[in-house]
């Protein structure tokens, strides 16, 4: 491996937080001199974060290799055209930067490769006798987002890991996503990273199921729910409830009656002015899908998700509808509408089912309606599950549990895609009987960069970042604090020789620093072992070693300490494999 010398390196490490900064992980990459911004979401990595970068890489490169994924290398340059054959040009819109070649063809700088690789797919992939097949990249993607933040985790630049499955059957296709599934387990316990597995939504990328690796970190900007007492996790884009059944209200079998609600406008002042609790209350949404325009009923405490709406509903395109279109279909005002008596189709969440003795609006301007049963006195059209899961919901899969909100940070995300990318680029094959098909396709990415800061948001103390062991930059660093001793330079060179000949990378702190600044920059740095070679430890023939996670800092004699830390490292590094 090599040796480096701080004096001869490019370290630069600042006393302060960067003004930019909110989470403490993007504190720490620029405090400990790992990445420099060049501007927003664009960022330089400097010698440490490279060198730790390249070993994120490195796992996860060795994961792909091992579950038999080919490494290829895609153009980050795209044609339009392509990404008009999938649909996917204007669904992407401004978060793909175009761009012009000199001769007008219009370009794409790739936020992702779907369209690239199945097009070599339908190339190269002919035969049953070629299946499967995951080919994956290691690559600079592109994302012009509105606001870039928290460094590496929103930039716009950014590496992933990009990985596509090819199959003949769907019972292939799961069998390749299972093979990616618990490849990404190992790579990301391998980097020293702790990850909670949901279910998630397919969103842009269409297709049928799909996974998040998420890192648990108060500043994830992901909602998640996990059941507290099965394995139940899941995105709250996605997330399910369960549904109790529901007590009846007292004055449930009475027929519906108009009452007058003067400035009452909200479920909270609906519910305030008529005395009854916020779930009794069925709020009435209109929404324009798909070029209809239909009611969406809620209980009056929850909020409506519009990605399970969509799903529900199978909808491409949705929105609420502005005034004029909820005047024309309720023949109310905004803030009145209620179900009975609709012409548009009506969809319900299932919370609502049974429920008897609500209230809704009257679509009459300080108007509600009471006593309502929505089976006797409305048109469902359908029920679904379309509003968000919260805390202390019922989990969907156990009887006993209930659902925790946490927040997550997005590492890894599979996709179970089906055959959405390989009809639109014809990509089939001949199966043993000549007949020809389309290919079933997985998707598989992770986020390399985000990875790597992700560590630091989940591995750090108040005085910095706690590297694992398999991707410090240096997992050791010697102290040398008297560099103008030979005696000093001597023990700290041979030990450094050592190591580096068992295969370890070691960074010699030989500079003419005062010992408490050596160590603050070691500490904030994160070297997850620390040897201090000093005059008075040489005199009785000892070094000291101490490693970051520990307060401990024992003695060992000086010609003992390599075949130590080798010990020290080869059991961390064991321990990181699942
Ligand atoms: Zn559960």
């Amino acid at each position: 491996m090599s040796i480096a010398r701080w004096s001869e390196t490019l370290i630069s490490t600042l006393r302060d937080d960067p003004q930019d900064a909110e989470i403490p992980s993007h504190k720490l990459m620029v405090r400990a001199g790992l990445i420099r911004k060049l501007s927003g979401g664009l960022y330089t990595f400097m010698p440490l974060g490279c060198k730790a970068l390249r070993r994120v890489e490195a796992i996860v490169r060795q994961e792909m290799d091992r579950a038999g994924a080919l490494e290829i290398l895609m153009p980050a340059l795209q044609p339009r055209e392509i990404w008009e054959q999938s649909g996917r040009y204007d669904i992407m819109g401004d978060v793909m930067f175009k761009l012009q070649d000199r001769q007008k063809r219009e370009l794409a700088l790739g936020p992702t490769h779907e369209e690239v690789v199945t097009l070599l797919a339908a190339a190269e992939l002919k035969s049953y006798r070629q299946l499967p097949r995951t080919l994956y990249q290691i690559q600079t993607k592109f994302r012009d987002e509105i606001r870039p933040r928290f460094g590496l985790m929103r930039a716009k630049e950014f590496i992933m890991k990009d990985a596509y499955s090819f199959d003949r059957s769907w019972d292939a296709a799961d069998e390749s996503y299972r093979k990616m599934y618990e490849a990404y387990l190992r790579a990301f316990a391998r980097c020293g990273l702790r990850v909670k597995v949901v279910e998630a939504d397919t969103g842009a990328m269409g297709g049928q199921w799909s996974h998040e690796f998420m890192v648990l970190a108060d500043s994830g900007e992901d909602g998640i729910v996990e059941c507290d007492a099965c394995a139940y996790a899941a995105n709250l884009e996605r997330a399910e409830r369960a549904f109790p059944e529901l007590e009846p209200y007292p004055d449930s079998d009475k027929a519906p009656e108009q009452v007058s609600t003067p400035n009452a406008k909200t479920i909270g002042q609906v519910a305030a002015f008529l005395k009854c609790p916020p779930e009794r209350l069925i709020k009435t949404l209109i929404y324009n899908v798909d070029g209809r325009t239909v009611a969406i009923l809620a209980p009056g405490d929850r909020d409506v998700n519009e990605h399970k709406l969509a799903r529900a509903l199978e909808a491409r395109d949705l929105a609420l509808a502005d005034d004029e279109t909820i005047a024309a279909a309720t023949g109310g005002p905004v803030g009145f509408s209620g179900p009975i008596g609709l012409t548009i189709p009506v969809y319900a969440d299932t919370a609502l089912k049974g429920l008897r003795g609500a209230v809704t609006g009257a679509n009459r301007v300080d108007t509600h309606v009471l006593n309502v049963d929505l089976d006797r006195d409305a048109a469902i059209e359908a029920w679904h599950d379309i509003c968000f899961a919260e805390n202390d919901d019922r989990c969907p899969r156990c009887a006993a549990g209930k659902l925790r909100e946490k927040r997550g940070i997005e590492v890894g995300h599979v996709f179970k895609l089906g055959t959405k990318y390989t009809e639109a680029f014809s990509a089939r094959f001949l199966d043993e009987d000549g007949q020809s098909e389309a290919m079933i396709m997985g998707c598989y990415g992770i986020g390399v960069t985000r990875t790597l800061q992700s560590v630091i948001e989940q591995s750090h103390d108040e005085k910095g970042i706690v590297w694992p062991m398999s991707i410090a930059p240096y997992p050791v660093a010697i102290l040398n604090l008297t560099p103008g001793k030979p005696d000093c330079v001597e023990a700290t060179q041979t030990l450094a020789r050592e190591l580096d000949e068992a295969g370890l990378d070691v960074l010699i702190d030989d500079r003419d620093e005062r010992p408490g600044v050596k160590f603050a920059d070691a500490d904030l740095l994160g070297f997850p072992i620390r040897v201090v070679v000093s005059e008075r430890s040489l005199a009785g023939g000892n070094v000291e070693i101490k490693l970051r996670t520990e307060k401990a800092t024992p003695v060992i004699e000086k010609d003992n300490a390599a075949l130590k830390i080798r010990q020290i490292y080869q059991d961390s590094i064991k321990a990181l494999i699942l």
